[in-house]
């Protein structure tokens, strides 16, 4: 039996559930978190930090167009999975899908190493509703730069699943497995590019390919992937310009939206969030959301939300 609350694990106790915690993120999840202090889970980010170092390993296996090509197209596609999906559908349920759908694109989300759908909606709908102030976990102006980029996903307390914010997503059982066993899918992604490099280094050797090479650029592309994402909640809340008097401190970025496929405008956002669309303005590049504009004209998806004409002319800083 597990125990009561995470002050009375001893050391020996910890060990077992840090490691069971890779595989099964919710083992001990109804225990009580015991503190809010900014408290690094060390034993828990050991798979995170390796992934780190694993990018290093370019330095062995080198380079080929294959392994860049695979690199640029896993980017694509999963920050995609996540912009379009992990945010925009599953956070902030701006557009409709079919549950085979849902289901498809929160394997891609999951395969882009940021934990589950439930643990990433969860966390997003808690920054919006305390956003930059003291409950908002990742907020640069309240917790400094560092740690509202990278810091906060390595703390005890982010780890759990706020199930209490997500009981819509909480009745497909095919996504609570997504979330609990979060570390299924991206093994057997990289397993997958390891098959692939290998079977391609054998059949077409000019290629310069190998199983290792695909797998170290793929762990290279989710690292890139991940820091990309992260910079809506560090950099987006910092660096830019404010259209709108929103309760935050919240920038559009042109800069960031070109590298997170649209997430750049998030002063638009933060103002009106209900939107799938988050560059208001012809001009802000919004990719995501013309890429669920032609997935709407196919049937894929639909009840794309508008952002209405009142939040496009409310609250703008300069007619305030
Ligand atoms: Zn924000
Ligand atoms: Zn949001």
């Amino acid at each position: 039996m597990l125990p009561r609350s995470p002050r009375e694990l001893t050391p020996r106790k910890v060990a077992p559930l840090a490691f069971l915690r890779w595989i099964d993120s919710w083992a001990g999840i109804d225990e009580p978190v015991a503190s809010t202090e900014k408290r690094v889970d060390w034993p828990r980010i050991v798979p995170f930090a390796l992934l780190h170092l694993a990018c290093l390993g370019v330095i062995w296996v080198g380079w080929s167009p294959v392994a860049v090509a695979v690199a640029v197209a896993l980017y694509l596609i999963r920050m995609f999975a996540i912009t379009a999906f992990y945010h925009r559908y599953f956070s902030h349920r701006a557009f409709k899908t079919s549950r085979a759908m849902q289901f498809l694109f929160g394997v891609l989300g999951n395969s882009a190493v940021q934990r589950g759908p439930l643990w990433w909606a969860a966390h997003h709908r808690e920054h919006h509703l305390h956003s930059d102030e003291e409950e908002d976990t990742h907020s640069p102006t309240r917790h400094g730069f560092l740690w509202s980029h990278v810091g906060w996903i390595t703390a005890k307390h982010n780890f759990p699943t706020r199930r209490e914010r997500v009981k819509d997503l909480l009745k497909y059982p095919e996504l609570c497995f997504l979330d609990r066993f979060d570390i299924v899918v991206p093994l057997a992604m990289f397993a997958g590019l390891y098959g692939l490099g290998a079977w391609l280094g054998a059949a077409y050797p000019e290629l310069g390919t190998s199983g290792l090479q695909l797998v170290v650029w793929g762990m290279l592309s989710t690292v890139v992937l991940f820091h990309a994402t992260f910079t809506i909640n560090s950099l987006a809340h910092v660096w830019g310009t404010r259209r709108f008097q929103t309760n935050d401190t919240s920038r559009n970025n042109w800069f960031l939206a070109i590298v997170t496929l649209g997430e750049g405008w998030h002063n638009n956002h933060h103002h009106f969030q209900g939107s799938v669309r988050q560059g208001f303005r012809w001009w802000e590049f919004d990719p995501s959301y013309y890429a669920l504009r032609a997935m709407s004209s196919v049937g894929l998806v639909w009840q794309l939300n508008p952002v209405p004409a009142a939040a496009l002319e409310k609250r703008l800083e300069k007619r305030a």
